[in-house]
């Protein structure tokens, strides 16, 4: 059995292998390529002239088949587009790779997804390469003045990739070589904690495990993920106030509803076929609410592209009321929903919440309650910006509903008091009752398609002994007890030259995270830096010392093994595991898989010092199925019950009306409104997607549901601030952002007037990533605040 004192003697053995990282302290030396990159980090601005234009007033209908047929044609040509799209989301076909968003228990229809899973896929699937002739031609710094959708529109890594140290260019490495270079770096390490591996939310449960696998038998639990910088907040909310950090529903809830609270989510961009089941549940009756700064398209009306004889018509209402919220104004306006049903039911004798279920499966109501009657209607009018009659308005939705779901996503996560949100969600379905039974329940919906499997199998800095206990049993080591870096922590340890290597599966870290000037000199002070990816990101342009690309499979693709096809798994936002089938043949013969690649890393660097057999795992992923039944509980007969149309569900206690809390009860949270205040000419800035956009890849250069053309630069602002700011429609303007006492800057964004609260302010990210501060994160999560940038404007030149 290996233990860490076995890793870090081999390491010291090592040392002459990599004299150039053994100088504790001693600060890297950033070479004249890498500082260019640093300067490269942010978005290019080259051809961003954003215009206001016409606004889709309906959700997808024609527009919808018109922007995926249009995808489709011009990035894979028709056969191709024919071959993905019949398959996607099918009982035996690959899983989207955009967002979480479930696929139907029964039978499926022959199209089973949306306008942006069709443009996820057409992006993937291109028949576009970026062959190591494209590097030869292209130096780093060149490719840095290009933007963010020139660099994707390239298409395809065809082979693994190397930027030696102090060279301009990448040139091709083999397989072998890569592994090598990969295992010489880790193993010349001072300690395993100086590597980070990082996965982003396309890795499948199987190879999310083998990589979890690897990190620790290497010896760290440095495992970063994008769910830190997502739903952290859902996470730890949800397992302090019921037990489980997931959602309590399935997808057939949804039509069971009677009212469905829509909160600090878009799901008409972010998880447009949650669309379909608001539409469903709208038309059995049920009232949904939209809680949000922004009235977003999806919620207003949607024409659902499949029923044809609906495409000449109106669309479908969605929400019939809308609560327009300030930022962050979350947990006010929440608590006057509470206070008006707390009063309501004194009124009426105790008939308006449901006192068994709190009697019986709750703590904390009494305290809760006095909380709500402290707080003064001034203060819940003032922070939330809703008006009394809109809150009585909600109130009555919630009061009237035998069955309630509280939807939420990044507009409830991505603040400091992110925790505090959620847990106010969570009292407010307490309150009747509103979890543990059919129609009902919460559900933080989750935007990249396996970012909830890969914490299921292991990805977490701190998973619990439990889970620890049980891989190091399963596979004979003792794993690292040690806590290991979040994604912060991660980019702040990096900065400080603490950790030295970046593993990342998957994802563009870079744009992904918040204060990008920070993020980038944080990888540029790596000595390595390694990408497993499918295609070209900024991400691979800001680069350590040396870096690697390893391209990789997409779900799209056939995936033949030692042992013949495989297929993989996933797990959606309602905690369904299924498979994915691809079924194109590879970009280039020279992908690898994920799991492939992980086990010859993991070969590579722990060769004899592992008795693993990673080769055979990648050999055929029923094994690693096999691993995972023993070590993760739910998994029981994996291999069988995956293979059953449609998957399985995992146990979720909550769902059935049990909370597996420390004393078995749900909890009521009580939290204090937050209050900022803001200096005359300050606003609170909310990143934002636009419609043309799946978490950092960028489709296009319009929003249609905001009428935004031919750019992303721009900043949405009332127009009583943009009066008071002496601001004018089009001008174009800088945001500074302020921080204890610190500035940030990003430049040049046109103005547009739009429909937000007073003293709010939106605008697109990865633009506004750069005014993120690293150190402005959720307490108790460490989640980025990326919704929460106190900024000021001026006029740009
Ligand atoms: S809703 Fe999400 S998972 Fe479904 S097809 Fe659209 S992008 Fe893909």
């Amino acid at each position: 059995m290996m233990t860490r004192s076995d890793m870090e003697e081999a390491h010291k053995k090592d040392e002459n292998s990599a004299p150039d990282q053994r100088d504790e302290g001693r600060p890297t030396v950033v070479d004249a390529d890498r500082a260019r990159g640093v300067r490269g980090a942010e978005p290019s601005r080259r051809g961003d002239e954003p215009k206001v234009t016409h606004r889709d007033k309906t959700a997808a209908g024609f527009h919808a088949i018109y922007e995926t047929m249009r995808f489709g044609l011009e990035e894979m040509g028709a056969r191709r587009s024919l071959v993905t799209l019949k398959t996607i989301n099918q009982k035996d076909g690959f899983d989207c790779p955009s967002c979480a968003w479930p696929d139907p228990d029964g039978d499926r229809s022959v199209v089973e997804f949306c306008e942006n899973g069709a443009k996820a896929v057409s992006w993937e699937a291109t028949t576009a390469r970026v062959t190591p002739e494209f590097f030869q031609k292209h130096s780093i710094g060149e490719l840095l003045e290009q933007n963010d959708l020139w660099l994707e529109k390239q298409g395809r890594i065809t082979q693994p990739m190397l930027k030696a140290a102090g060279a301009a260019h990448y040139e091709a490495i083999s397989w072998e070589g890569a592994f090598e270079h990969i295992a010489k770096r880790l193993n010349g390490l001072a300690s395993p904690d100086e590597a980070v591996f990082y996965t982003s939310g396309r890795a499948s449960n199987e190879a999310a495990f083998l990589y979890g696998l690897f990190a620790r038998e290497f010896g760290t639990n440095n495992l970063p993920d994008c769910s830190n910088m997502c739903h952290e907040s859902s996470g730890l909310g949800l397992t302090e106030s019921i037990g489980i950090g997931k959602a309590t529903v399935k997808i057939d809830d949804f039509a069971k509803a009677d009212a469905i609270f829509v909160i600090g989510q878009n799901p008409g961009t972010c998880h447009p076929r949650m669309l379909t089941e608001l539409q469903k549940a709208a038309r059995n009756g049920c009232r949904i609410v939209s809680v949000n700064p922004l009235p977003e398209t999806g919620m207003i009306k949607f024409k659902h592209p499949q029923e044809i004889l609906h495409l000449l018509g109106p669309g479908t209402p969605i929400a019939c009321l809308f609560v327009p919220v300030r930022v962050n104004g979350d947990v006010a306006v929440l608590k006057g929903i509470m206070k008006e049903m707390v009063e309501e039911d004194e009124r009426l004798g105790g008939s308006v919440l449901d006192h068994e279920f709190i009697t019986h499966h709750t703590e904390g109501f009494e305290e809760f309650k006095a909380d709500l009657a402290r707080t003064s209607w001034e203060e819940i009018v003032e922070a939330s910006g809703v008006s009394r009659e809109i809150i009585r308005e909600a109130a009555a939705i919630a009061m009237g509903a035998k069955r309630m779901i509280c939807c939420w996503a990044m507009g409830i996560t991505q603040h400091e008091n992110g925790v505090e949100n959620v847990q106010t969600i969570v009292n407010f379905n307490l309150l009747r009752g509103q979890i543990g039974r059919a129609g009902a329940g919460v559900c933080p919906v989750r935007g990249h398609s396996n970012v909830q499997g890969d914490r299921t199998v292991g990805i977490w800095e701190k998973m619990s002994d439990k889970f620890m206990n049980s891989l190091g049993k399963e596979f004979g080591f003792e794993p690292p007890k040690k806590h290991g870096h979040d994604t912060v922590r991660s980019i702040q340890a990096m900065h400080e030259g603490k950790v030295k290597v970046f593993v990342g599966l998957g994802g563009n870290f870079l744009a992904a995270t918040p204060d990008t000037k920070y993020t980038s000199e944080a990888l540029a002070r790596c000595t390595l830096t390694v990408q497993i990816s499918t295609k070209l990101n900024r991400g691979h342009l800001i680069t350590g010392e040396e870096a690697l690309i390893l391209p990789c499979l997409g779900r799209t693709e056939r995936d033949v093994q030692k042992e013949g096809e495989q297929f993989v798994t996933v797990e959606d936002t309602v905690g369904k595991v299924h498979l994915s089938r691809g079924v194109l043949e590879p970009a280039s013969a020279e992908l690898k898989s994920e799991p492939a690649i992980i086990a010859g890393m993991a070969r590579a660097t722990l060769d004899g010092r592992t008795t693993v057999d990673w080769e055979g795992l990648a050999g055929n992923y029923d094994r690693i199925r096999d691993h995972i039944e023993h070590v993760v509980p739910g998994f029981e007969q994996y291999n069988k019950r995956v293979r059953d149309p449609g998957g399985f569900y995992l146990p979720n206690e909550p769902r059935e009306g049990r909370f597996p809390t420390k004393t078995g009860k749900a909890h009521f949270v009580v939290h204090a409104i937050p209050r900022r205040r803001l200096e005359e000419n300050q606003l609170v800035l909310m990143t934002i997607r636009s419609h043309d956009q799946f978490n950092t890849t960028i489709y296009g250069e319009h929003d249609r549901y905001r009428g935004i053309s031919g750019g992303r630069r721009v900043v949405f602002l009332n127009e009583i601030d943009m009066k008071r700011l002496n601001l004018r429609e089009n001008q174009w303007v800088n945001l500074i952002s302020h921080y204890e006492g610190e500035t940030r800057r990003a430049e040049r964004f046109r103005v547009v007037g739009y429909a937000i609260p007073p003293r709010c302010a939106a605008a697109y990210y990865p633009e506004t990533n750069v005014l993120v501060p690293i150190r402005s994160v959720a307490r108790g999560s460490n989640q980025p605040a990326s919704k929460s940038i106190v900024i000021t404007v001026e006029g740009a030149g």
